[in-house]
């Protein structure tokens, strides 16, 4: 019977416009929020249940709908022994609705529990023209005494599996080990007995903190979570009696709240998409573009080409950079990054007075007059145990220590360690003009189980990642607003929806040569905009189309060769190849990524993007080791009538062609060797 009240409700509201809305109806405490795209009904029941009823699809008109045996709640936390879930019965205390940036509604839903112990706000926003719902739990302490969270589900669905089939689909992250393999996607057929498939994400994790799942229709969620540290998520299906069910949990969580005080749970959002794996993709990194996203510098001219001291490792000083630095202006460099080995130590953030007898602001002052941006290396969670931060206080450590370059890690949770690290960074951005960050250490969320830091010890994970890690960052972001960070962590361990919003790009290899750098953008650029998929060039590349093309397609290509060391004819190709790189950076960023052909050492590989708005398509073709001097590629996404140019960054043939004949019978790309590599660029006419 209710259900059929919902129904006839739902069909007397007047259609939904693509601006975010919420439309509360008081007489059955129904909220249905959306944009035209996304619609996701809640309700508190009349005997006090908060309840996901359903979401829906607008445009491709799929729906998710609970099992009718099996009620779901985006309330799910639980505090000491008290679990606020579906069998909890509220109050509803308030509701309200605010407008949020960029272009976003936030509906608070503010619940007071029966036994009044607590207060749950359920807090959940959308963002016009994105099929995504972004949500939070807020929990208040109403007892008289502290409460420890202990478990959260950030996502907390559980949807009727409609007799359907269904694969998830994750992406690793790099790891130390490659193992398993570093931004390798997997797809895995759920077994509708309830084996779990896991994605274990956050710093040092296995997986980016994305899942998407579709059934054989094509019908997809998609969902991230805006959490750095350590997280177990699941997708499972229970094929009897019938559903899907998601769980996405911080490990370790022990977060003492006092009383009437608050914890927020970190956001997390559900998406929608209609299609296949680059659809759900291209959903996800839209949403991150619109809403999470720190902006890029500057979106002509980024992702950036910049230059890395690494060639060097840490024997580096005044001369060395200065003549690298002019050949780095006179390729088409924009940063350049002094890489780790120019403090005193790590840990000890000063200049070596040995390397740098006119102090690093010189080399600072001469990167900025060739009209270069200066990057320095900042491994903030790491100190040299002969470091004067470390010898005045030495129990500043973590209890886990990473060992990088023979460092200590530091707790940054600890509150007097956050603080002095805090000045730390923004003193060093003042003394060097610094205009860029790379962010390195091992592993960014330290384990720390120690009794006499600021933290609760059995609340390591959450406190390392949100009170450690992410308030040291946002502090010196928020004293120096114009300085850009990169996310390194020696490969790109901590690829997370938390991240994105921190930092402009996130490294995706570690020097780890031309297939390992086109394995990492093919995997990467599933969940995450291309910009986010920054690859370091080593020198051992050597400097052909192979290796140039294997850094074409994606964020920040950072060469790390010892430029000095160049032939005059190595200068001038580099050169070119940077102009090529720059010429199609801008329409790439903005692009649906179409993954075509996986890299491998024996293979062809294709990767293309697709730009709506300037109806431009380019993909790099790249053959490693393979058989075969040609290798037909068919485009994927191009309007069928549409007439487009089709030409190539080597071989000098030029097509007219119709999308239709395009994709159907493809173009012939022209590799007469192993390792070698063209790009193709198709063109609105
Ligand atoms: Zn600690």
């Amino acid at each position: 019977m209710r259900n059929a009240v919902i129904l006839l409700w739902m069909t007397v509201v007047a259609p939904l416009s693509f601006g975010a809305q919420s439309i509360f109806d008081p007489s059955q405490n129904i909220w249905t929020i959306g944009n035209g795209w996304i619609r996701a009904v809640f309700q508190l029941s009349p005997d006090g249940y908060f309840l996901t009823r359903q979401i829906s699809d607008l445009q491709s008109g799929d729906q998710w709908t609970p099992s009718p045996n099996r009620p779901t709640s985006p309330v799910r936390l639980q505090a000491g022994t008290d679990v606020f879930d579906v069998q909890r019965p509220f109050l509803l205390l308030d509701q309200y609705t605010q407008t949020v940036n960029p272009s976003g509604l936030r509906q608070y839903i503010v619940l007071q529990d029966l036994n009044s112990v607590a207060q749950i706000t359920v807090i959940l926003e959308v963002y016009d023209n994105q099929p995504v719902l972004r949500y939070s739990l807020r929990y208040r302490n109403l007892t008289a005494s502290p409460a420890y969270v202990n478990w959260i589900n950030m996502l907390p669905w559980t949807f009727d599996d409609a007799g359907q089939s269904y694969a998830a689909f994750r992406v690793n992250q790099w790891s130390v080990d490659s193992t398993p393999g570093d931004f390798e996607p997997l797809q895995t057929v759920l077994d509708p007995s309830g084996t779990p498939v896991e994605v274990d994400s956050g710093a040092g994790g296995q997986q980016c903190g994305w899942l998407a799942l579709r059934d054989a229709n094509m019908r997809g969620l998609f969902a991230g979570w805006e959490f750095d540290g350590r997280v177990k998520t699941t997708v499972r299906q229970v094929g009897s009696p019938g559903y899907v069910q998601f769980s996405s949990t911080v490990l370790d969580l022990n977060h003492p709240v006092p009383p009437v005080g608050d914890f927020q749970t970190p956001y997390a959002f559900l998406g929608l998409f209609h299609g296949d794996w680059d659809e759900a993709g291209y959903r996800t990194q839209r949403f991150s573009e619109a809403v999470l996203a720190k902006p890029a510098p500057d979106p002509k001219t980024f992702p950036y080409v910049s230059w890395d001291s690494w060639a060097y490792e840490d024997q580096i000083d005044e001369q060395t950079l200065m003549r690298n630095a002019d050949v780095a202006a006179s390729v088409g460099v924009e940063l350049f990054i002094v890489d780790l080995g120019w403090a005193r130590a790590i840990g000890d953030w000063y200049e070596d007075p040995a390397k740098f007898p006119d102090g690093l602001s010189a080399v600072s002052a001469y990167v900025h007059s060739l009209g270069m941006k200066f990057g320095l290396h900042f491994a903030l969670t790491e100190a040299d145990p002969a470091s004067p931060v470390l010898q005045a206080n030495p129990d500043w450590t973590s209890t886990e220590s990473d060992g990088y370059f023979g460092a200590s890690s530091l707790c940054l949770s600890n509150q007097p360690t956050r603080d002095w690290l805090i000045q730390q960074g923004i003193r060093i951005i003042d003394q060097y003009n610094v205009d860029w960050i790379l962010q390195d250490g091992q592993n960014m969320v330290k384990q720390c189980t120690k009794t006499t830091h600021t933290h609760d010890p059995n609340d390591s994970n959450y406190a390392n990642a949100v009170d450690g890690l992410n308030a040291v960052v946002s502090a010196i972001q928020a004293a120096r607003p114009n300085v850009n960070w990169e996310n390194c962590e020696n490969g790109g361990s901590m690829m997370t929806f938390n991240m994105v919003k921190s930092y402009v790009t996130s490294i995706t290899n570690d020097a780890s040569g031309s297939l390992a750098s086109r394995q990492a953008v093919y995997g990467a650029t599933y969940p995450f905009p291309p910009r986010f998929a920054e690859r370091y060039m080593p020198g051992s590349d050597g400097l052909d189309l192979y290796a140039t093309g294997s850094y074409m397609f994606g964020g920040n290509w950072v060469l790390m060769n010892s430029l000095v060391d160049l032939t005059p004819d190595q200068v001038g190709f580099l050169a070119q190849q940077i102009g090529v790189y720059k010429s199609q950076r801008a329409d790439i960023a903005e692009a649906k990524v179409y993954h075509i052909l996986p890299p491998a050492a024996d293979g062809t590989d294709a990767i293309q993007s697709y730009n709506p708005a300037t109806d431009n398509a380019t993909a790099v073709i790249t053959r490693a080791n393979s058989d075969g001097p040609g290798y037909i590629f068919r485009p994927q996404g191009l309007v069928p009538d549409q007439q487009y140019v089709v030409w190539f960054a080597n071989d000098p043939s030029i097509y007219l062609q119709t999308g239709s004949q395009l994709m159907q019978s493809g173009v012939r790309v022209q590799l007469p060797t192993p390792y070698s590599s063209d790009i193709v660029h198709i063109q609105h006419q």
